[in-house]
């Protein structure tokens, strides 16, 4: 499976209309998406778009998300661009089951049904194809949260053939030591149904929309983390899965004055891939080496 020999970086939660799921939070300008494309064109990159389809479609207030009211726009950004961010998937409306997952509540580990589910990711499909953005081969699940077995069973029978992947997912610590009772901690295998590409965060909380000085810093610990921090980030100090990409959210370019952040932070991840044997782009398989 070729993905493309130059991803290093996805970006979630396109189309939106603001910073947060439910529709609250400020607005994410449309020039951020051509922040994205600029990046990607000046770096001969290709820079997948994670989209929740319910957002950019006319009738996405059925699926119980705001709609985009800029949605044609964004729709007409990525159709002309479909060779720089192509559309991966990135479920129906993203805040099915809690504020931020739509298939897997980490509290309580609940799932939909799998008919449920089912209907989720072809209805994802059927939008975003009807919109003119194709049929994803990819899945980034909303929060991070699936059921292994099921979701990515159901995902095969859509047409998805790669899921977006975190080796664990877990409470951040500053709402862990907020809410002790509501902490969680999940590790995550590889799918046996479709091809894994692991990911990894770049410690930008998905709604921040500046980026600062100690941001900088905080991504740069993210992305080479060393073995002290590694416990902090990953509750874990070693894990085998080579990452295929690292991910961000559309929410983080939307200030004008992150661009000069983006441009170190794409340098940073390009010697960090050079240095990975196999260069970016190939999916993972277990084991797949490196203490990364
Ligand atoms: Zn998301």
């Amino acid at each position: 499976m070729s993905l493309s020999d130059r991803i290093l970086l996805v970006v979630d939660d396109v189309g939106m209309p603001t910073v947060y799921a439910d529709g609250t939070g400020a607005p994410i300008p449309l020039a951020a998406y051509e922040r994205v494309l600029r990046l990607a064109e000046s770096r001969d990159l290709t820079i997948p778009m994670g989209v929740p389809a319910a957002y950019l479609s006319p009738e996405g207030e059925r699926f119980g998300v705001v709609v985009n009211a800029r949605g044609a726009e964004v729709v007409a950004l990525l159709r002309d661009n479909s060779r720089r961010l192509p559309v991966w998937n990135h479920g129906l409306n993203h805040r099915f089951l809690t504020w931020r997952t739509e298939f897997l509540d980490y509290a309580t580990g609940r799932a939909p049904a799998a008919d449920e589910q089912e209907r989720h990711l072809r209805l994802s499909q059927e939008i975003l194809a009807e919109l003119g953005l194709g049929r994803p081969r990819v899945f980034i699940p909303p929060g991070h949260g699936w059921q292994p077995d099921t979701t990515d069973r159901l995902a095969r029978r859509v047409g998805l053939e790669a899921i977006c992947l975190r080796a664990w997912e877990k409470t951040p610590v500053a709402h862990w030591l907020r809410r002790p009772s509501r902490r969680y901690w999940r590790r995550w295998e590889l799918s046996r149904h479709l091809a894994s590409l692991p990911r990894l965060g770049l410690g930008l909380p998905a709604a921040q929309t500046a980026i600062g000085r100690t941001s900088a810093l905080k991504s740069r610990l993210f992305i080479h983390r060393p073995a002290p921090a590694r416990w902090l980030i990953q509750r874990t100090f070693s894990h085998s899965w080579r990452p295929h990409h690292f991910f961000a959210h559309i929410q983080n370019f939307s200030s004008s004055r992150c661009l000069a952040f983006w441009e170190r932070t794409l340098d940073e991840l390009e010697e960090f891939f050079a240095r990975l044997p196999g260069g970016p782009g190939e999916p993972s398989v277990a084991g797949g080496g490196g203490d990364r």
